[in-house]
């Protein structure tokens, strides 16, 4: 299949670049549901042991349904991105069972006790609270700062020479925050510092971080990547492939976060239409911003599409398009909210995002319901604050259901 002409489109890409080599000629890549794999003989399993692809040994350590859905997100990253002597960048990925599970194998093979980790205050809540409450305990620090302002990132990088690791996340929850990764990775290659990037809002599609030199790219393919909210996952990838072949494989082997055939299954299958779902969902994301933007109920939106947000020109520079997820302001505060909430009839009141129906909800009420107020409004969590992941019904189905709840808050 490498041997064809190169692809020169990421939907060609993501249909073709991998799983074509099965035993029995299945057109897609079969679950392979199984723990285990057999050797012919004493001699070749001691080769499989000691070859470089440990993918038929034990599932722990790598299952052929993995690598399908591992070598087309590694294709994705990698599309049209090429190493500083112009070969094609290579990346090696490793599928996981959640983003939670990818992003520990992330910090845990990459620092060790007395390391810290520079990161920005607008992150996934898993992710702060993994960085803050559990590796902390392992010894490995965090420092949040806002990565807007460059000069504090060089000041943080000169001061603290234990920074390791500098972990990003663009756009971010709940306003959609952006931050400059090429800026970002400029300054932490010049202290020495890896850089990881969580793409999960964007996908490949809309930001490849590594044409940036970054070392990891980090999904939760929960989300867009799979598209369809049928299984969790996450990914890790990195372009050090010996490091990832190692060390990364090492951690990832033994913390036992590995993936199931079943759900990387699924994830390939999603993984088919992004492109199309993609345009769809930023499409319909423009439109729905510029109404709301327009709506007399409505105090304020976040969303990097709209030339009123802080960060429109940096998520301009990095993406493709500013993407599907915003979040706005009901005049009416909590309650309005809540009302809100209540009154749509097709769009779906959940949490999680990246599906391709629309997703709404109210954190106030909801993820952060437990915090109290004070503390959720640092975070950007107003009273009346909504998020909203465009799905990609047609758009004026979206806009009437959106104007119907609205005429009842
Ligand atoms: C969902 C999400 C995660 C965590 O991934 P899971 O698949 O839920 O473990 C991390 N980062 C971002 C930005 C996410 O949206």
């Amino acid at each position: 299949m490498n041997k064809q002409f190169p692809l020169t489109g990421i939907s060609s890409v993501a249909i073709h670049a991998a799983g074509k080599d099965n035993a029995d000629y299945a057109h897609l890549t079969p679950i392979y549901a199984t723990s285990t794999f057999t050797f012919d003989s004493a001699q070749e399993g001691s080769d499989r042991f000691a070859g470089a692809d440990k993918t038929k040994i034990y599932s722990r350590w790598g299952n052929p349904t993995f690598t399908t859905a591992e070598e087309t997100i590694a294709a994705l990253e990698a599309f049209g991105l090429s190493n500083p002597d112009g070969s094609q960048l290579q990346l090696k990925a490793l599928l996981h069972s959640s983003g939670q599970a990818a992003m520990t194998t992330l910090f845990l093979s990459t620092l060790k006790a007395g390391d810290t980790i520079l990161s920005h205050f607008s992150l996934y809540g898993g992710t702060h609270e993994l960085l803050l409450k559990v590796l902390a305990q392992t010894g490995i620090k965090t420092t949040l700062i806002d990565m807007h302002d460059l000069n504090l990132v060089e000041d943080a990088l000169k001061k603290d020479p234990s920074i390791k690791l500098v972990h990003i996340e663009t756009p971010a929850n709940p306003t959609i925050q952006c931050v400059d990764i090429e800026e970002i990775t400029l300054l932490a290659k010049q202290h020495r510092a890896l850089v990881s990037v969580d793409n999960t809002f964007a996908t490949p599609y809309l930001q490849q971080p590594f044409q940036y030199g970054v070392d990891f790219v980090f999904h939760s393919t929960t989300k867009f990547l799979n598209g369809h909210g049928t299984a969790i996952g996450g990914v890790l990838l990195g372009k050090d492939l010996d490091f990832m072949r190692t060390t990364v494989w090492k951690w990832h082997a033994l913390l036992g976060g590995n993936s199931n055939p079943f759900d990387a299954f699924l994830l390939t299958q999603g993984m088919k239409t992004l492109e199309l779902r993609m345009e769809r969902h930023c499409h319909n994301a423009m439109e729905v911003a510029e109404f709301l933007a327009n709506h007399p109920a409505i105090a304020h939106v976040n969303y990097n599409g709209l030339s009123s947000h802080p960060d429109h020109a940096v998520s301009m520079k990095q993406m493709r398009h500013p993407g599907a997820l915003m979040s706005y302001e009901l005049k009416g505060g909590l309650d309005a909210g809540k009302r809100f909430i209540d009154a749509l009839q097709m769009c779906v009141r959940a949490v999680s995002l990246g599906t391709v129906d629309t997703l709404l909800s109210h954190p106030a009420s909801m993820s952060h319901f437990g915090l109290k107020q004070e503390e959720r409004i640092k975070f950007g969590i107003t009273d009346g604050l909504i998020r909203m992941s465009v799905g990609i019904e047609n758009i004026a189905d979206i806009l009437n259901d959106l104007e119907q709840a609205l005429q009842k808050v």
